[in-house]
């Protein structure tokens, strides 16, 4: 065994076939740049899926790594620790939230503040008080729960009944919304901007709505912030570019930059439906983890940090316009900060993969969101120079397509 290759075949060999990974095996990063097996350098715009958001290797996040590594690992939450602490003040601080529960990922956080939804309602308003209204398109995570609540019957389909009291309704129309509004709903769960769905912004008026029929309706507004968080879009948190706040915020993604970790945060008057007993994670909240957020955090919630998001946001816009107005490929380049969709035109429709194929080949990693749109997500730090050569490298790529 130990003389066995370890090659992009073995995986098909050890592994569950739930993903389909690139032919090549990447071994090191740094900053926006990655190098697989073969030594062949890419630039990183895919950021791991909106992961890594302050860079590979991190000189900060590496040394935080080793100090915390030497010291504590890992207690059980019978005992609380200093990074978790600190963590949550931070958080705290910087945000609408009184209280964070730590979790390890998105979905994990989702799951947490669907649990304290409905808990809550169940607590002051009775039994009946539990439907959840969601979006078509948006995505929560993997568990049974989130992909119930997601709005993707791929995700969701095949695995037996799934949970009742969830409605799905078109994102960003008001009039579905209100109608949907009942005195049976526990809360209204919504991406600020949804991600995988295809980088689809929330009209200002559909997230300023979303808010007053909560309010009407004892409902509280759940905002999964997995994605935009962490400074993606240009402030820590999406929501507070509009002028709303929701109850309950999960983050996850960002906030490690690849070390698994994730928060959910809430108001002190929320947090009581989780009193002792109700809820719990063995790995959330491990001080490894939250020194290493505590880090991101430092890093990200910058002045300088996020103005540069909005900075590089319009770089990458007139970049991809200029490639866009040479060879037609989209129909339109929407998102915010470091969130960057294309959506193909019509000739293209279905094939972004391909086009994630054809950078992959040339060294420029980008992803999608469904298979219309190619999305961009890269470091918070990105180097300008880093930006402008990914996308010479993705105008070749585009070109191999259209020009074929
Ligand atoms: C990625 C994502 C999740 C799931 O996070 P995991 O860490 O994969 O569980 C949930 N919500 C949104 C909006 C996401 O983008």
């Amino acid at each position: 065994m130990s003389n066995t290759p370890v090659t992009r075949a073995l995986f098909d060999d050890v592994m569950v076939p739930n993903y389909a990974p690139a032919p090549v095996i990447p071994v090191r990063g740094k900053g926006s740049r990655i190098w697989d097996q073969n030594d062949k350098e890419y630039i990183d715009f895919a950021g791991g899926i909106a992961v890594t958001s302050v860079g590979h290797s991190h000189p900060k996040l590496v040394a935080t790594l080793k100090e915390q590594g030497e010291k504590l690992w890992h207690i059980a939450n019978v005992m609380t620790n200093e990074p978790a602490l600190r963590l949550a003040k931070k958080l705290t601080d910087a945000t609408f939230a009184d209280k964070v529960y730590f979790a390890n990922s998105g979905g994990e956080a989702n799951e947490a503040a669907f649990k304290l939804a409905r808990r809550y309602a169940v607590d002051n308003f009775g039994e009946e008080k539990n439907e959840i209204i969601a979006f078509e398109q948006a995505f929560h995570g993997r568990t049974l729960f989130t992909v119930s609540v997601g709005g993707q019957p791929k995700y969701s389909a095949g695995f037996g009944p799934a949970l009742e009291g969830i409605t799905h309704l078109p994102y960003n129309d008001i009039k579905a919304l209100e109608t949907a509004m009942s005195a049976k709903t526990c809360a209204i769960v919504m991406e600020p901007l949804q991600g995988e769905g295809g980088i689809i912004d929330a009209d200002p008026a559909f997230i300023k709505r979303a808010r007053e029929l909560c309010d009407q309706h004892n409902a509280l507004l759940v905002l999964d912030e997995v994605q935009t968080g962490a400074g993606r879009l240009g402030t820590l948190y999406a929501y507070q570019q509009t002028d709303i706040m929701p109850d309950i915020l999960t983050t996850a993604k960002g906030l490690g930059n690849g070390f698994p970790v994730a928060a959910m945060l809430t108001t002190t008057k929320i947090a009581k439906s989780l009193a002792i007993g109700t809820h719990g994670s063995t790995y959330g909240g491990n001080p490894l983890a939250c020194s290493i957020a505590e880090a991101v955090i430092d890093i990200v919630n910058t002045p300088e940090v996020l103005a540069g998001v909005a900075a590089k946001f319009n770089r990458f816009k007139a970049g991809l316009e200029a490639i866009n107005a040479r060879v037609p490929f989209c129909s339109e380049i929407r998102g915010k900060g470091l969130l960057i969709g294309c959506a193909l035109n019509d000739e293209y429709k279905g094939r972004a993969g391909e086009f994630l194929r054809a950078a992959q080949g040339k060294g420029l990693l980008v992803l999608i969101a469904g298979p219309n749109v190619i999305r961009m997500a890269p470091s918070l730090l990105i180097p300008d120079a880093d930006i402008d050569a990914g996308l010479v490298i993705l105008e070749a790529a585009v070109r191999d397509i259209v020009e074929a």
